[in-house]
């Protein structure tokens, strides 16, 4: 073991682990923080699907193009022009090698010939989904050489009088002191507070590295109290439910909340995204509580639920199991168009959380920026904990990885680069 290390990383999810094997590649002394133990490792990659990537022509893992011209635009689309163009356009260039660059560390991509998954020439579909990502790179990062340590949390930084890192580092009762010439922050985004919201991510994943971070002198990019917000099932775990606890059917039914009144969410319409447009719209309702009512018709077009529906023959039954004032049901169901007659199904929702619009700003080598308008020349950030420069509102379907992939990169050869002159 080093008594210094040439690149220490602070969090093993994606971002992380892209950074890790990145430096560890050009020969740097590297090793990996994670806080979460073994069975957790991986953040949230563990449930994601798929990535988005640039590509000229069709790919076995993508049909057709999706030139880095198309990405930019869309990326700009969605964030009303505040993405930060220049820094951008560089980290969609680099999506062009991404999945060479994963399949080279022993990931492995879906055919989409296979007829098993949605088509897309946008993403690429991960075989085995986010887990086996994780756990194939874990396995590269460990056969490489990387020094990996699980159950382990990165509590204090400093440096000292050479100018080196000092991170404290917790694991149970025990500290220990971790010398490295840079550092990559890795260790994903902020958390949100707000009335019944649920983390459809980690719970390891807190932004109290972060806010370290910033405590430090890191600046910040971004609003806090904005997020990437989807409706879930109001019955599912309060964090880390992950996907399937996604509710899909909203267009077909009515939405009323905790008093059974009908609650709009204007522009959301039925395309494949309207339940993320959702999502804000349920945060706001009393108690962030609201309900999906269907009839048969609607439950037929709904896809498969994690959770059984409620499900009652009157819309006095429905209001009684689901703790509703009856009257007040009953009028909301007879004023819907889009409810034919019982019997009646419903879904209790609240906002599943995926990440916020907030995180430090960082250069194009990814070193974070100081506050005083200065930057740390050995101090990176990688994954959602700089996501905000590129996506300070909206979201593109897939970005999430690809830009912890692309950065995690990026920042791991920038660190080893650094530490190697
Ligand atoms: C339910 C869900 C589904 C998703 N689906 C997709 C998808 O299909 N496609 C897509 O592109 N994106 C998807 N995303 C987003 C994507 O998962 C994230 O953007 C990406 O995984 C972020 O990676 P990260 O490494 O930056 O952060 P994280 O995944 O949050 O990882 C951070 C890691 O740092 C560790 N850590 C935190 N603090 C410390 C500390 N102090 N010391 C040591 N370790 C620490 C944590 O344990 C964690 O492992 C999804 C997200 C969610 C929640």
């Amino acid at each position: 073991m080093p008594t210094t290390w040439d690149v220490l990383v602070i969090g093993g999810g994606v971002a992380g682990l892209s950074a890790v094997i990145a430096a560890r590649r050009l020969g740097a002394a590297a090793r990996l923080i994670e806080s979460a133990p073994l069975a957790l490792r991986g953040g949230n990659a563990r449930h994601a699907r798929n990535f988005r990537i640039a590509h000229a022509e069709p790919q076995f893992f993508a049909p057709g193009a999706y030139t880095e011209h198309e990405f930019l635009s869309e990326l700009v689309r969605t964030t009303g022009g505040g993405t930060d163009v220049d820094l951008a356009r560089s980290l969609i260039a680099d999506t062009t090698d991404v999945v060479d660059w994963l399949a080279g560390n022993g990931v492995v991509l879906q055919n989409p010939a296979i007829g098993a998954i949605p088509f897309s020439r946008r993403t690429a579909f991960l075989l085995g989904g986010g887990k086996a990502m994780i756990n194939a790179l874990y396995e590269t990062a460990e056969k490489i050489g990387v020094v990996i340590r699980y159950d382990s949390e990165a509590m204090v930084l400093g440096q000292n009088g050479a100018g080196l890192w000092e991170v404290e580092i917790r694991k149970g009762a025990a500290t220990e002191r971790v010398r490295a010439q840079t550092v990559v922050a890795a260790s994903g985004g902020p958390g949100l507070r707000a009335e019944g919201l649920i983390l459809r991510g980690g719970a390891y994943s807190d932004g109290a590295w972060m806010q370290r971070l910033i405590e430090a002198g890191a600046r910040t990019i971004g609003d806090p109290a904005s997020g990437h917000m989807v409706a879930v099932d109001a019955r599912g775990p309060r964090v880390d439910g992950g996907i399937v606890t996604r509710i899909t059917a909203l267009p077909y039914g009515l939405v009323v909340d905790r008093d059974a009144f009908a609650v709009e969410s204007p522009g959301a319409g039925s395309g494949r995204t309207h339940y993320a447009r959702w999502g804000a719209r349920i945060a706001q309702c009393p108690e962030g509580l609201a309900f999906l009512i269907l009839d048969a018709e609607g439950l037929s077009r709904a896809p498969p639920s994690a959770l059984a529906p409620v499900r009652a023959a009157t819309p006095a039954g429905l209001a009684e199991a689901l703790g509703l004032d009856g009257a007040a049901l009953a009028r909301a169901v007879e004023g819907a168009k889009k409810l034919a007659g019982p019997p009646f199904f419903a879904f209790p929702m609240r906002a599943g959380l995926t990440f916020v619009h907030f995180g430090l700003a960082v250069d194009g080598s990814m070193r974070v920026k100081m506050r005083d308008g200065r930057i740390f020349p050995t101090l990176f950030a990688a994954g959602m904990i700089m996501a905000a420069n590129i996506l300070p509102r909206g979201y593109l379907a897939g970005l999430g990885v690809t830009l912890s992939v692309v950065s995690g990169r990026r920042a791991g050869e920038a660190a080893a680069r650094h530490a190697l002159a």
